[in-house]
């Protein structure tokens, strides 16, 4: 950790200390190390045309786990000759099988998959856990029973797609490329395979350069489960690899998660190439709490809101908007929480806040918190004992945060809230959708009327009312602005991987 950071973290210590006298010795648990093998190789090969195939480029790289900075397992790098082989396989597999195969054979497979991931879930969840660093309560909880669910989801889809579009005859696109990032690495992958899959579609995908290993390993649930060869294929690698499936001539649709950045270089790369294109990119959402919500219901929302998965949530609450009158009672209730958030090894059962990702994102973290503490936010950072070695960073409030401070404006992508306050309805409207964002947003109030009037003031594709974070494959998920176009999950989310109009 830098000098600077550590000046402002002891700051923050001395502020906590009175917390930790109150909430302290009550919270000291043994360690609970979650145990089972996660059935890691030392070494993977890509997935092309249903075989594990070494990379043509000859080039690996090492996947490291982010709470210890060790080694986990070699990823092959695909280069242009290893996402070719990936597209010829997938075009294969659409035009003298997929394509073919009826809808209700389709959805066996989708079936299927869904089963062998629950079966596995337990190992799938710490193979997540230490190559991402999320906390193994987490990817036990969320990541795994979401993944298998968006598989059961779409299984049920795959024989009533005429019942999707009435009155068309929806097909599929044809071969797909999807890039996901690093946060949610197998529940992006089944965000996006098993509506493609669903629709009838055959599929490029490449994980994040991170968080390769559960996509890896999906290949073997494919192989289990019979999946004709070359409907998925799974090529590994980094940014460049992602720019090759993008352009490449036979991605009729490319589907992509990841940063604003990226997503505009795509679409200026994209555009005119009669692509389908769709964009999943960040978000800044406004967590608007007024003075008649349930307070305590309402902290327990906001630290949800923004600590779940170390803040590496492109929907995550990051910008707390609190009514004036209840401003400093729910900044101290949310200290005394935040004094009691356990940071540390993800593979801890007790461990709500694991490790940041990755070195360059937590280099990111900190330049963001820096820039707050320069432009005049105050800091708070609980007293907290951070691992020597791994990427870590304290739970984080700012509060005197003002609408031009790059903490209120960029996604901070990590354990980072930015309080801000509000008198008004209005004034909470405007703060709130002043923003080059719109992904989500969530509301706190009593008032049923006002969750309705705010549900349709807000410019944000997801509007959570008293609760945060709550996510279901029959759900559409998506943004507005920069946050991107396109919906995943739902029918919506389905109908983006169909041509409605062949
Ligand atoms: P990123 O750099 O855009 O990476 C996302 C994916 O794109 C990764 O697989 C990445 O590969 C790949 N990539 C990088 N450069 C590329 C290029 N020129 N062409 C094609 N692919 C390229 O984003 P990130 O920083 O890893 O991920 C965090 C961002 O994702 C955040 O901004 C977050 O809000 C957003 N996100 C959005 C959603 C959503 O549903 N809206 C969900 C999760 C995350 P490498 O990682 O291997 O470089
Ligand atoms: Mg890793």
């Amino acid at each position: 950790m830098d000098t600077s950071t550590n000046d402002s973290n002891a700051a923050g210590t001395r502020e906590a200390s009175s917390a930790r006298l109150i909430f302290g010795d009550l919270w000291e648990f043994d360690p609970a190390p979650e145990s089972a093998d996660p059935r890691i190789e030392p070494g993977y090969d890509l997935f092309i045309g249903g075989n594990n195939v070494p990379p043509k480029s000859g080039e690996h790289f090492d996947s490291i786990n982010p709470a210890n900075e060790t080694v986990v397992s070699s990823i092959p790098e695909a280069g242009r000759a290893d996402v070719d082989d990936a597209f010829q396989a997938a075009d294969k597999a659409y035009r003298t099988v997929w394509s073919r195969m009826p809808g209700r054979e389709r959805g066996k497979y989708l079936f299927r998959i869904a089963r062998l991931l629950q079966d596995r879930a337990r190992e799938f969840a710490v193979a997540e856990t230490i190559d991402g660093g999320k906390p193994i309560r987490e990817s036990r909880d969320f990541d795994l029973p979401m993944a298998a669910a968006h598989f059961f989801y779409h299984a049920g889809w795959a024989d009533k797609l005429v019942y999707a579009a009435p009155g068309s005859t929806p097909q599929p696109h044809g071969v797909v490329g999807q890039i996901i990032p690093w946060n949610f690495p197998l529940l992006m992958l089944a965000w996006k395979v098993a509506p493609a899959l669903a629709a009838g579609n055959c599929v490029v995908l490449k994980p994040a350069e991170t968080t390769s290993i559960t996509a890896l390993k999906f290949a073997e649930i494919l192989r289990e489960a019979e999946l004709p060869d070359g409907v998925v294929n799974i090529v590994t690698g980094g940014g460049e690899t992602g720019a090759l499936v993008a352009r490449h001539p036979l991605a009729r649709k490319v589907a992509f998660t990841g940063s604003t950045e990226v997503g505009k270089m795509l679409m200026r790369e994209l555009a005119g190439t009669g692509k389908k294109l769709t964009l999943e990119l960040g978000g800044k959402a406004a967590n608007i709490v007024f003075e008649d919500a349930p307070i305590d219901q309402a902290v327990e929302g906001i630290i949800n809101g923004i600590f779940f998965n170390q803040g590496h949530v492109c929907c995550a609450g990051s910008r707390l908007l609190v009514q004036e009158s209840v401003s400093d009672r729910i900044v101290e209730k949310l200290k005394h929480r935040l004094a009691v958030l356990r940071v540390g090894d993800p593979l801890d059962k007790n461990t709500d806040i694991g490790a940041i990702n990755s070195e360059r994102q937590l280099g990111k973290i900190h330049e963001l918190v820096r820039s707050g503490v320069l432009e005049g936010a105050t800091l708070y950072q609980p007293a907290c004992d951070l691992p020597e070695t791994g990427f870590f960073f304290p739970p984080t409030l700012f509060t005197g945060v003002s609408q031009s401070h790059r903490i209120a404006r960029e996604e901070i992508f990590g354990p980072v809230l930015s309080v801000l306050t509000f008198r008004t309805v209005d004034e909470a409207v405007e703060k709130a959708n002043n923003t080059a964002y719109g992904l989500s947003a969530g509301v706190w109030t009593d008032k049923g009327s006002r969750i309705l009037k705010m549900s349709t003031a807000l410019k944000a594709g997801v509007v959570w009312a008293n609760t945060f974070n709550k996510f279901d494959p029959a759900s559409p998920f998506g943004g507005y602005k920069e946050s991107g176009f396109g919906r995943e999950g739902g029918l919506q989310g389905l109908l983006d991987y169909l041509n409605l109009d062949p």
